[in-house]
């Protein structure tokens, strides 16, 4: 029996105000020469990233578990996963061993002034870096919960260019040190799992946001997960809940996590291997845009095989994801806003899935409600409450409709299926005489967060 632990893939937000979005992780703002547009590393040359000298992972006494060198070729070869994405752009290229001022020549960061100092160079923009906590000690110091395996950031970008010029990313050896201890809690992942976060990580790194698809798998047992939502899970789900794709045979990347760095970076070939489905989602008015549901285009299931490719291939996005999460007020100018995301009201409600060509339908949800903080999906912090947002599109959408029912929709290769515009059942009415359509969503008590987080956490503590 494995213990699985209740593990957390964060992104920590290092600039201030992130707008997170499925799909690619910051959209540019008003300062940009194109605002609404996803925030991309230039990718005209490799990425360069540098990587802490030490060892991935040592024991609570300090041994050595997982040294430099194999810590090196983990980390390369998982940058390597994206960059072998056929139809993807992006590169990355080894920089050499972090270094920094206040940094010990063998570049291993073990304390907490160490890991400041290699994040200083990250907001300066002069390096990229991935350090190893090898015991978990600065996740510690930073006064996060030690069942986070990792985390992930950008440090700085040009907000007029909307490009990425640094990031870095912090991974958790404690998860490889070989020790289980409940009361300390100090659990183990196996390589391929860790691999995994590592994978994870290198995503927001280059640019990438968490992806909601399959939450049919927390009905399922924790590290046991069913192989059609596995092989649709994507690897930027907020948790690490199931086996290691790897391990059940799977690719590495799910088609989500494909289609989306394709869609960042595409290279010539993307335009014969991809086509587009893109709308609207309306409260039960038809005019006033939703913003922050999860929009999932699956493949239609073949019935002559046993595998559902519904669950299988499916790529998502959170509707709103360009338009900012935050866009303030200027009223007492105390919230002068997110300088992220965009403000045209045109994108409140709109939504666009890079897919692969064939027959789909498509589906909207509620994000997760548990997705929270840096395991958040979209650009909203707090996931929207909504009404009636289970829904599949068809030809005539009205708040009056069933929701079950769904039409295929027929993607080409480098065709935009447009105006796939989702009317949600039930809402409240969110267009009067008094409103002109710019409506936002209420959030949760904090309190009722904080209850509904812990139970996950309780959930995921799976045996
Ligand atoms: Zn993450």
């Amino acid at each position: 029996m494995i213990r699985r632990a209740n593990a957390v893939l964060a992104v920590l937000a290092l600039l201030a105000n992130l707008a997170l979005a499925g799909g690619p992780m910051v959209v540019t703002g008003p300062a940009a020469l194109a605002p609404g547009k996803p925030f991309v590393w230039d990718v005209a040359t490799p990425i360069q990233f540098t990587v802490d000298g030490g060892p991935m992972s040592k024991s609570p006494t300090g041994t050595v578990v997982v040294d430099h060198a194999t810590g090196l070729a983990r980390v390369k070869a998982m940058f390597q996963v994206w960059q072998s994405v056929p139809t993807t752009a992006i590169s990355f290229s080894y920089a050499g061993a972090l270094t920094a001022s206040g940094l010990s020549a063998d570049g291993d960061v073990d304390t907490l002034a160490e890991y400041n100092a290699s994040q200083t160079t990250c907001k300066n923009g002069t390096q990229s870096p991935i350090v190893f906590d090898a015991d978990g000690s600065i996740l510690k110091s930073l006064g996060l919960d030690p069942l986070v395996i990792g985390f992930a950031g950008l440090c700085k970008v040009d907000p007029q260019a909307g490009h990425i010029l640094s990031a870095h990313v912090l991974l958790n050896g404690r998860f490889q040190d070989g020790v289980t201890n409940s009361t300390t809690s100090n659990y183990e992942l196996t390589a391929d799992e860790f691999d995994e976060a590592i994978t994870h990580e290198i995503g927001h790194f280059a640019g990438l946001d968490h992806s909601q698809i399959n939450t049919s798998v927390f009905n399922q047992s924790p590290g046991n997960c069913n192989l059609d939502d596995l092989a649709g899970l994507p690897l930027m789900f907020p948790v690490d809940y199931c086996q290691a794709r790897k391990s059940a045979g799977l690719p590495v990347l799910a088609p989500d996590d494909v289609a989306w760095i394709s869609s960042l970076y595409p290279n010539a070939g993307y335009p014969s291997a991809y086509g587009t489905i893109s709308g609207f989602i309306y409260f039960s008015d038809g005019i006033t845009q939703v913003q922050g549901l999860n929009v999932i285009a699956r493949f239609l299931d073949n019935p002559n095989t046993v595998q559902d490719e519904s669950k299988r291939v499916a790529v998502s996005v959170v509707s709103g994801y360009l338009f900012t999460g935050n866009p303030g007020q200027s009223i007492t100018t105390t919230n002068p806003g997110s300088p992220y995301g965009s403000r045209s009201p045109a994108l409140i409600g709109y939504y666009e899935i890079p897919v692969p060509p064939g027959t789909y339908t498509v589906q909207t949800e509620n994000i997760d409600a548990r997705f929270v903080g840096g395991s958040s999906v979209g650009p909203l912090d707090r996931p929207a409450i909504t009404y009636g947002a289970y829904e599949f599109w068809h030809h005539n959408e009205s708040a009056f409709d069933d929701p079950s029912l769904k039409d295929p929709i027929v993607v080409s290769a480098g065709q935009t299926v447009n105006g796939i515009d989702f009317i949600l059942n039930s809402t409240p009415p969110r267009f009067d005489k008094y409103e002109d359509g710019m409506a936002f969503l209420p959030s949760h008590p904090a309190g009722l967060f904080a209850f509904r987080r812990s139970a996950f956490l309780l959930l995921r503590r799976g045996s």
